[in-house]
């Protein structure tokens, strides 16, 4: 064959492929509608075909992305109903920032590669490591049964490589300062280090929505939407955050929904039930509650006080015990707080460089444990007692002395003193006006009651459980 041979024989190729494309493509635009050929398949441009392999470019990698899962297999198998011999697809990202087309590998692009404006979470490398605590870690959190679903959940979702529908979407829920976020951030960890190719992007429900607006104030939505889109795990925390924030809520809805089509990770925090939601749409509440929803109950005693213990080993300090177990005791709210508390206790040891006492403990936290005590209420303790023991609550403030009414006043009056920092006598004025030496007197019978009788013993140890919870 001539040179000029050869020439014209490729104009025929290069001509007899333009017009299977334009075929392939109005069969493509027919199957799936205007508005999805608009959005998608119209932003392809084909380039040529060579050795059986057809090149296409597209302006950014989101779109390869979704027409690489969405749509290549169908064209591929249209185009082949005109030319057997195609068999593969290459789509090549051509935008204006990366004039120089660059075929990408199947494998997904690092985020160097990416626009500049990715959002925090996501800059320079696969997750940015920055915005995570480092002692956020599954070795640093502590396992009691209050967290255990949540912290087995977690622990697959880090660990499994493959997307597992049964946890995906994950929501994390429960009230403030119960490791929520440090979940979190032990499943972005955990992948960082055991699969650092796996692309994650955890940022709070507020930041997405910073980001939201700002897209929409420059005009930008596109690259907000890719960004987020082009990530194998999101992590979204207090997402109670964007109730009632109709556009950032429908935005975050679709990107959640694309994410989830296209088996990637989501792992979602809130400080209350999906159900409890008011302010979110109701098919997006019922969707987050799609995959797991692992509860994060509050604190009991036994977890707050293995809590302190993995903080005092950690930071190779140690208090004494009854130190420990009084901050377990009255810190009760959160496991913020009781941080908070031993970080305290410490910081006033090491200034007065000896060890704390009990006494100390009690003077520092004066204020923190005076809004402890609103957890456990004198109210609270005669209702249980009297819950407990089958008599009324007004027997409590009542001048009855028959024994079985005495007895579980004096238990109550007992359990006021240890879990309340109200005086004998001003606990004696909530038993309906007694003597403070009454009170005395109560405590005392009811600490050797216990001291002799197993049973008695096991009753009260309960009861001051069940309050502390
Ligand atoms: P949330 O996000 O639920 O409000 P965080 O995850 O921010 O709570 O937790 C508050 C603090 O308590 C953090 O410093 C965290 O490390 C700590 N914390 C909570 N639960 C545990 C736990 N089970 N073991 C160790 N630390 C915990
Ligand atoms: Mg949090």
């Amino acid at each position: 064959m001539s040179l000029v041979q050869a020439r014209v024989l490729e104009h025929i190729e290069e001509d007899s492929s333009s017009a299977i494309w334009s075929s392939v493509s109005s069969s493509l635009k027919k199957e799936y509608g205007e508005e999805t050929f608009k959005s998608w398949i119209s932003k392809v441009d084909f380039v040529g075909c060579s050795n059986g392999h057809l090149d296409f470019t597209v302006p950014t990698r989101f779109i390869r992305d979704w027409i690489a899962t969405h749509y290549e297999k169908r064209l591929l198998k249209l185009w082949r109903q005109h030319d057997s011999n195609v068999t593969k697809i290459n789509i090549i990202i051509a935008s204006k920032k990366n004039p120089n087309p660059e075929i990408l590998k199947s494998e997904r692009v690092n985020a160097e590669t990416l626009s500049s404006s990715e959002p925090v979470a996501i800059e320079q490398s696969n997750i940015n490591i920055s915005n995570l605590d480092r002692r956020f870690t599954f070795e640093n959190f502590v396992v009691g049964k209050p967290n255990e679903l949540a912290y087995a959940a977690a622990k697959a979702v880090a660990e499994s490589g493959v997307v597992q529908a049964c946890y995906n979407p994950l929501l994390l829920y429960g009230g403030v300062g119960l490791g929520k976020t440090h979940l979190m951030h032990a499943i972005a960890w955990h992948i960082h280090k055991n699969n650092p190719k796996r692309k994650v992007a955890y940022l709070s429900a507020e930041k997405y929505m910073y980001q939201f607006v700002k897209a929409l104030r420059s005009k930008d939505t596109m690259s907000f939407k890719e960004q987020f889109r082009s990530v194998d795990v999101l992590m979204v925390d207090d997402v109670q955050f964007i109730c009632g924030k109709d556009s950032t809520q429908e935005e975050f809805f679709h990107t959640f929904n694309e994410l989830i089509d296209n088996n990637r990770q989501i792992v979602i925090s809130c400080d209350r039930s999906p159900s409890d939601l008011e302010d979110m749409e109701e098919r997006i509440r019922s969707r987050l509650g799609w995959g797991l929803v692992a509860d994060v109950h509050s604190t009991t005693y036994e977890l707050r006080l293995g809590i302190l213990q993995s903080k005092l080993d950690q930071m190779n300090i140690s208090i004494p015990q009854n130190v420990v177990e009084f901050l377990a005791a009255k810190i009760s709210s959160n496991v913020r707080e009781l941080e908070g508390a031993l970080n305290k206790v410490i910081a006033h040891s090491n200034l007065i460089g000896r060890e704390v006492t009990l006494e100390v403990t009690q003077e520092i936290l004066r204020d923190l444990l005076r809004s402890n005590e609103r957890v456990t209420t004198i109210e609270d303790i005669q209702k249980k007692v009297a819950e407990r023991f089958n008599v009324k609550v007004s027997d409590m403030s009542s001048p009855r002395r028959l024994r079985s009414i005495a007895r579980p006043r004096q238990i109550a009056m007992y359990l006021a003193k240890a879990l309340t920092l109200r005086s004998l006598s001003e606990i004696g004025k909530k038993f309906g006006g007694k003597d403070h030496t009454t009170v005395m007197h109560a405590v005392k019978k009811v600490e050797e009651l216990i001291s002799t009788d197993v049973e008695f013993g096991e009753d009260v140890r309960l009861l001051k459980r069940i309050l502390q919870c």
